[in-house]
Protein backbone atom coordinates (compact mmCIF):
# COMPACT_ATOMS: atom_id res chain seq x y z
CA UNK A 1 0.00 0.00 0.00
CA UNK A 2 0.98 3.59 -0.97
CA UNK A 3 0.25 6.80 1.09
CA UNK A 4 -1.07 9.22 -1.26
CA UNK A 5 1.66 11.77 -2.76
CA UNK A 6 3.83 8.70 -2.24
CA UNK A 7 5.86 7.13 -5.47
CA UNK A 8 6.73 3.52 -5.88
CA UNK A 9 8.83 1.98 -8.55
CA UNK A 10 6.48 0.46 -11.23
CA UNK A 11 7.09 -1.71 -14.88
CA UNK A 12 10.59 -1.93 -15.82
CA UNK A 13 11.34 -0.75 -19.39
CA UNK A 14 14.77 -0.80 -20.33
CA UNK A 15 16.55 -3.79 -18.11
CA UNK A 16 20.35 -3.40 -16.41
CA UNK A 17 21.48 -5.79 -19.24
CA UNK A 18 19.57 -4.06 -22.23
CA UNK A 19 21.06 -0.69 -20.67
CA UNK A 20 24.33 -2.35 -20.39
CA UNK A 21 24.49 -3.96 -23.65
CA UNK A 22 23.18 -1.19 -25.80
CA UNK A 23 25.62 1.81 -23.77
CA UNK A 24 28.98 -0.54 -25.47
CA UNK A 25 27.51 -0.66 -28.73
CA UNK A 26 26.95 2.90 -28.91
CA UNK A 27 30.66 3.43 -27.25
CA UNK A 28 31.91 1.14 -30.22
CA UNK A 29 30.24 3.38 -32.91
CA UNK A 30 30.95 6.55 -31.73
CA UNK A 31 34.32 5.16 -31.93
CA UNK A 32 34.65 4.39 -34.95
CA UNK A 33 32.56 7.20 -36.25
CA UNK A 34 35.38 9.95 -34.20
CA UNK A 35 38.03 7.51 -35.78
CA UNK A 36 41.44 9.08 -35.81
CA UNK A 37 40.09 12.13 -34.28
CA UNK A 38 39.95 13.10 -30.35
CA UNK A 39 36.46 13.99 -28.75
CA UNK A 40 34.83 15.83 -25.88
CA UNK A 41 31.68 14.47 -24.17
CA UNK A 42 29.80 17.33 -22.21
CA UNK A 43 27.41 16.05 -19.86
CA UNK A 44 24.47 17.69 -18.39
CA UNK A 45 24.08 17.54 -14.51
CA UNK A 46 23.05 15.43 -12.92
CA UNK A 47 20.98 13.04 -14.99
CA UNK A 48 23.66 12.27 -17.72
CA UNK A 49 26.46 11.42 -15.61
CA UNK A 50 25.56 7.60 -14.96
CA UNK A 51 25.83 7.20 -18.56
CA UNK A 52 28.41 9.38 -19.39
CA UNK A 53 30.54 7.05 -17.58
CA UNK A 54 29.86 3.92 -18.79
CA UNK A 55 29.78 5.43 -22.29
CA UNK A 56 33.18 6.45 -21.71
CA UNK A 57 34.56 2.94 -20.95
CA UNK A 58 33.46 1.62 -24.06
CA UNK A 59 35.30 4.50 -26.48
CA UNK A 60 38.80 3.72 -27.52
CA UNK A 61 39.71 6.83 -29.24
CA UNK A 62 41.02 10.18 -26.67
CA UNK A 63 38.46 11.12 -25.05
CA UNK A 64 37.61 14.52 -22.60
CA UNK A 65 35.21 14.93 -20.51
CA UNK A 66 33.21 18.67 -19.39
CA UNK A 67 30.14 18.79 -17.62
CA UNK A 68 27.41 21.60 -17.44
CA UNK A 69 24.40 22.07 -15.03
CA UNK A 70 21.22 23.94 -16.71
CA UNK A 71 17.85 24.46 -14.68
CA UNK A 72 14.90 24.52 -17.07
CA UNK A 73 12.19 27.19 -16.20
CA UNK A 74 9.14 25.52 -15.97
CA UNK A 75 6.62 22.89 -14.16
CA UNK A 76 8.25 19.44 -12.43
CA UNK A 77 7.30 18.06 -15.94
CA UNK A 78 7.32 20.02 -18.33
CA UNK A 79 10.28 22.46 -19.65
CA UNK A 80 9.72 25.73 -20.83
CA UNK A 81 12.67 25.69 -23.15
CA UNK A 82 14.00 28.90 -20.92
CA UNK A 83 16.94 27.33 -19.76
CA UNK A 84 19.64 28.62 -16.97
CA UNK A 85 23.00 28.00 -17.13
CA UNK A 86 23.77 26.94 -13.40
CA UNK A 87 27.47 26.01 -14.41
CA UNK A 88 29.18 26.67 -17.45
CA UNK A 89 32.13 24.36 -19.50
CA UNK A 90 35.48 24.58 -17.82
CA UNK A 91 37.09 24.96 -21.13
CA UNK A 92 36.66 26.15 -24.43
CA UNK A 93 35.37 24.08 -27.54
CA UNK A 94 36.48 26.37 -30.71
CA UNK A 95 37.20 23.53 -33.33
CA UNK A 96 36.61 20.61 -30.88
CA UNK A 97 34.54 17.58 -31.63
CA UNK A 98 32.02 18.04 -29.31
CA UNK A 99 29.14 15.85 -28.16
CA UNK A 100 26.36 16.72 -26.30
CA UNK A 101 25.54 13.13 -23.62
CA UNK A 102 21.86 13.46 -22.38
CA UNK A 103 20.04 10.95 -20.44
CA UNK A 104 16.88 11.45 -21.75
CA UNK A 105 15.11 14.21 -24.78
CA UNK A 106 11.36 14.66 -24.05
CA UNK A 107 10.03 17.84 -25.32
CA UNK A 108 13.62 18.41 -26.97
CA UNK A 109 13.43 22.16 -25.66
CA UNK A 110 16.37 21.79 -23.07
CA UNK A 111 18.96 20.29 -25.99
CA UNK A 112 17.73 22.94 -28.49
CA UNK A 113 19.11 25.93 -26.19
CA UNK A 114 21.95 23.64 -25.25
CA UNK A 115 22.67 22.96 -28.99
CA UNK A 116 22.56 26.98 -30.00
CA UNK A 117 24.11 27.73 -26.85
CA UNK A 118 27.13 25.37 -28.17
CA UNK A 119 26.81 25.68 -31.82
CA UNK A 120 27.53 30.10 -30.79
CA UNK A 121 31.03 28.67 -29.41
CA UNK A 122 32.40 27.35 -32.84
CA UNK A 123 33.04 24.03 -32.24
CA UNK A 124 34.44 21.99 -35.18
CA UNK A 125 31.14 19.30 -34.79
CA UNK A 126 28.56 19.30 -32.53
CA UNK A 127 26.36 16.10 -32.17
CA UNK A 128 23.84 14.53 -29.41
CA UNK A 129 23.98 10.93 -27.91
CA UNK A 130 20.92 10.72 -25.99
CA UNK A 131 19.95 7.72 -23.67
CA UNK A 132 16.51 7.54 -23.70
CA UNK A 133 14.15 9.94 -26.29
CA UNK A 134 10.48 10.35 -26.39
CA UNK A 135 8.87 10.78 -29.32
CA UNK A 136 5.61 11.27 -28.59
CA UNK A 137 6.44 14.24 -26.28
CA UNK A 138 9.15 16.05 -29.20
CA UNK A 139 8.00 19.44 -29.42
CA UNK A 140 11.44 20.61 -31.52
CA UNK A 141 12.52 18.87 -34.24
CA UNK A 142 16.57 18.21 -33.41
CA UNK A 143 19.06 15.77 -35.04
CA UNK A 144 19.70 13.14 -32.28
CA UNK A 145 22.92 11.14 -33.76
CA UNK A 146 23.34 8.49 -31.10
CA UNK A 147 20.12 7.25 -29.28
CA UNK A 148 20.10 4.79 -26.60
CA UNK A 149 16.01 3.43 -26.41
CA UNK A 150 12.93 5.01 -27.79
CA UNK A 151 10.42 4.56 -24.62
CA UNK A 152 6.53 5.95 -24.69
CA UNK A 153 5.46 8.99 -22.76
CA UNK A 154 5.67 7.66 -19.13
CA UNK A 155 8.00 9.25 -16.52
CA UNK A 156 10.61 7.50 -15.90
CA UNK A 157 13.78 7.30 -13.08
CA UNK A 158 16.91 4.95 -12.69
CA UNK A 159 20.18 4.96 -14.37
CA UNK A 160 20.55 8.73 -13.46
CA UNK A 161 17.00 9.73 -13.93
CA UNK A 162 15.43 11.31 -10.63
CA UNK A 163 12.24 11.85 -9.04
CA UNK A 164 13.25 14.42 -6.53
CA UNK A 165 16.69 13.72 -6.36
CA UNK A 166 15.80 9.90 -5.42
CA UNK A 167 16.27 7.00 -7.84
CA UNK A 168 19.18 7.65 -9.30
CA UNK A 169 21.09 4.78 -8.71
CA UNK A 170 18.64 1.85 -9.91
CA UNK A 171 21.00 0.19 -12.58
CA UNK A 172 17.53 -0.24 -14.88
CA UNK A 173 15.16 2.69 -16.40
CA UNK A 174 11.54 2.33 -14.70
CA UNK A 175 8.11 3.99 -14.75
CA UNK A 176 7.23 5.63 -11.45
CA UNK A 177 3.90 5.19 -10.32
CA UNK A 178 2.33 8.13 -9.10
P1 LIG B 1 13.05 18.53 -22.34
O1 LIG B 1 13.62 19.91 -22.37
O2 LIG B 1 13.55 17.65 -23.47
O3 LIG B 1 11.54 18.56 -22.30
O4 LIG B 1 13.44 17.90 -20.96
C1 LIG B 1 14.62 17.26 -20.73
C2 LIG B 1 14.86 17.06 -19.26
O5 LIG B 1 13.64 16.79 -18.55
C3 LIG B 1 15.72 15.83 -19.03
O6 LIG B 1 17.10 16.13 -19.09
C4 LIG B 1 15.26 15.39 -17.65
O7 LIG B 1 15.97 16.11 -16.67
C5 LIG B 1 13.81 15.78 -17.60
N1 LIG B 1 12.93 14.64 -17.94
C6 LIG B 1 12.19 14.48 -19.05
N2 LIG B 1 11.50 13.32 -19.03
C7 LIG B 1 11.83 12.72 -17.86
C8 LIG B 1 11.46 11.46 -17.25
O8 LIG B 1 10.68 10.65 -17.77
N3 LIG B 1 12.02 11.19 -16.04
C9 LIG B 1 12.89 12.04 -15.41
N4 LIG B 1 13.37 11.66 -14.24
N5 LIG B 1 13.26 13.23 -15.96
C10 LIG B 1 12.75 13.56 -17.17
Amino acid sequence: MRAPGESAIGEVLVSAEEVQRRVAELGEQISRDYAGRSLLLIGVLKGAVFFLSDLMRFIDIPVEVDFMAVASYGSATDSSGVVRILKDLDAAIEDRDVLIVEDIVDSGLTLQYLMRNLGSRNPRTLEVCALLTKPERRKVDLPTRYVGFEIPNRFVVGYGLDYAERHRNLPFVAVLER
